[in-house]
């Protein structure tokens, strides 16, 4: 994909502000600190669209990221932060229950967890509340580059197993350092927009 126009819209914090122009979404959703700001700025090769390492589980909303005047992607707030209050945690699932049950414009979403270490629960509840709503799901095991090449294989096994990946579901490791599965993630995306 070639990205000739990224820009922000809007930090929605409900159906009220998603855009209404008709254009597919494609949200990305992982753990704080997985690598997902990093992730969409090396896909769209810019610096610091997305903000990286900004204070995790400070965001609640959904950010709206518009690509080539075409489609959007839909960064969702990340999970597992410790720091975030019972109301808080009660507010993020409530504002994402809403979205993947009913937003009719999402085509797929990418799951975003980290290729050194098995899912964490929470990763593995996030990807069973997609399949619940029959999203195409793509993960992304992201920081690739910390762990040795031959470490892919095992460690990609352990994720695909206990996220439950079908055989068909793909599994692609990334590195927004080096850029590794930056072409592949493109791949899987094309095909739903
Ligand atoms: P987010 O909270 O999921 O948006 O995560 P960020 O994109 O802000 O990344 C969290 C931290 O991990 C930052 O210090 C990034 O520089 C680092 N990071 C993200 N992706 C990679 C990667 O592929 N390789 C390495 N070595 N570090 C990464």
């Amino acid at each position: 994909m070639k990205v000739n126009k990224a820009e922000y819209i809007i930090s929605a914090v409900g159906p009220a502000q998603y855009p209404n122009d008709g254009m597919p979404e494609i949200a990305l959703a992982g753990r704080s600190n997985v690598g997902k700001s990093s992730f969409i700025n090396k896909l769209l090769n810019r610096r610091n669209l997305v903000r990286t390492s900004e204070k995790p589980g400070k965001t609640q909303k959904l950010n709206y990221f518009r690509i080539n005047d075409a489609f959007y992607f839909v960064d969702v707030p990340g999970y597992g932060y410790a720091k975030v209050s019972k109301k808080e945690k009660a507010s993020w699932g409530h504002m994402l229950e809403k979205y993947f049950a009913e937003r009719d414009m999402l085509h797929a979403v990418v799951h975003l967890v980290d290729l050194r270490h098995p899912p964490s629960k929470e990763d593995i509840q996030m990807h069973e509340f997609l399949e619940y709503f029959e999203h195409p799901i793509i993960t992304i095991a992201t920081k690739a580059d910390k762990i040795g090449r031959n470490s892919y294989h095992k460690n990609g096994q352990i994720i695909a197993r206990d996220l439950g990946l079908r055989p068909d579901e793909p599994l692609i490791y990334f590195s927004s350092l080096s850029g590794l599965g930056k072409d592949e993630a493109w791949k899987e995306l094309e095909k739903y927009l």
